[in-house]
């Protein structure tokens, strides 16, 4: 979701006349958008912040701001700890970016700006510089009303809120009339989309009508909360030859009690069922999750729980947190909170056995013949004939990476590859004719 949020405001900072550059020295705004999710991500913020102050007395003419979930959550506060800024605004203010800067240059003055209702919301439709010409992310959907405890989601993004499907559905067309071929849905709970719309639309009906979009070929969505997730959704998954079967599922942990006092609202059993129920329909569909290490209260069988989850269900892969206490979370103030070192211990246990799990599923693909989107490609010095022979590379259905060699024409094409080689993270293969 920041990701985009960086595309979005790249593209209005392109319209009110600023050029991007990779060199900091040469720059004279510099926008950090920060990500409060995990400590050490804010950490990283204020670090650099602090290395800005030093860049800024050498070159008085710099212009720093800060936005994003730090900005939302801190306000006026980033300012006491960094002086030197000059700009902060929330996460429901990133279509006013061109306004604050022509402010903050015409009073010469700081400027701050937090909205906090979803009502001041016009933020899509603005203009967007997209990362990559073949895959784009539409949001349908921000903020959440899980209050899962140990999350700041609700709180820098704000109660749940769907974006209407006609608008939607004109970006994707905007897109495919532009050469996109894939679009990832993003939302930080998209199986409860169209909740408090006007119309009476859901999550699988919105895959529905996107799978009908010409010159759309794949379609992706992030994140999923296992208790939504349904069998309605997942007949839309089988229905729509668009849908990847790719399901990112975050679990979290394996152990009810844990699960319990996250306020996940599911047990393990009721997971594993979810994901049964899911495979009994599209037996070749991926999954991929998150889990958190060392919860406060996590005992060594609850750890073990988790892992006997991991290797029941055999996930494509994991994102794995060391479990960290967040501001304005239930679970910062729990008693129990789990020493460090024993955090890295199970953390290091898990990611082995994720990783063999890992490395098992991508070997199971050798010999297949797989479905590749092919996004880019570098040219490959053959005896001397640089430039005829690329190599390629795209994604699976279930969103694995596969390099090959062919022509550059193939970029943005889907091709069928047979898979020859399996690495832990990526495969290798050879393009069919
Ligand atoms: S469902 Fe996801 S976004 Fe919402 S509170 Fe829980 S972890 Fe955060």
């Amino acid at each position: 979701m920041n990701e985009h949020d960086s595309e979005r405001m790249r593209g209005l900072l392109r319209k009110v006349g600023y050029t991007l550059t990779p060199d900091e020295a040469e720059a004279d705004f510099i926008l950090i958008n920060t990500c409060s999710i995990r400590e050490k991500a804010e950490q990283k913020a204020f670090s650099h912040l602090g290395r800005l102050k030093l860049r800024k007395a050498k070159k008085p003419g710099l212009r720093i701001g800060v936005c994003g979930c730090i900005a939302q959550r801190e306000g006026e506060r980033i300012i006491s700890r960094a002086p030197h800024v000059d700009l902060v605004f929330g996460t429901k203010n990133i279509h006013r970016l061109p306004q604050l800067i022509e402010k903050m240059i015409k009073t010469k003055r700081r400027v701050i700006e937090i909205y906090d209702d979803r009502e001041r919301w016009q933020q899509f439709g603005c203009e967007i510089e997209r990362d990559n010409p073949i895959r784009a992310w539409v949001t349908i959907m921000q903020g959440c009303n899980n209050y899962c405890t140990y999350c700041v989601v609700p709180y820098v993004r704000g109660s749940e809120w769907s974006r209407p499907a006609q608008e939607i559905l004109a970006e994707i067309k905007d897109l495919a009339a532009n050469g996109y071929k894939e679009v990832t849905l993003l939302g930080h709970n998209v199986n409860s989309y169209g909740r408090g719309l006007d119309q009476e639309i859901n999550f699988p009906a919105l895959l529905r009508a996107i799978d009908q979009i010409e010159g759309i070929e794949r379609i992706r969505f992030t994140t999923s909360h296992p208790k939504d997730f349904s069998e309605e959704l997942v007949e839309a998954i089988a229905d729509c030859p668009k849908v990847c079967e790719h399901i990112h599922l975050p679990f979290q942990s394996g152990s009810d009690k844990i699960l319990k006092s996250m306020n996940r609202n599911y047990t393990a059993a009721e997971y594993i069922d979810k994901v049964n129920m899911l495979r009994a329909k599209i037996p070749q569909a991926g999954i991929t999750s998150d889990v958190i290490v060392g919860f406060p209260a996590e005992e060594e069988e609850d750890f073990q729980q988790t892992l006997r989850l991991i290797e029941e269900v055999q996930f494509e892969g994991l994102f794995t947190f060391l479990y960290s206490r967040r501001p304005q979370t239930a679970a910062g103030n729990f008693a129990q909170q789990v020493p460090n070192s024993i955090k890295q211990k199970r953390f290091e246990i898990l990611l082995e056995i994720q990783n063999r799990i890992s490395s098992e599923r991508n070997e199971s693909l050798v010999g297949t013949q797989q479905e590749v989107l092919i996004e880019e490609g570098k040219a490959l010095d053959v005896d001397g004939t640089s430039g005829r022979e690329y190599l390629l590379r795209g994604r699976t259905r279930l969103n694995k990476i596969v390099e090959f060699t062919g022509p550059p024409d193939q970029i943005g094409k889907l091709r069928q590859v047979k898979i020859t080689k399996a690495n832990r993270f990526n495969l290798e293969g050879i393009m069919l004719p």
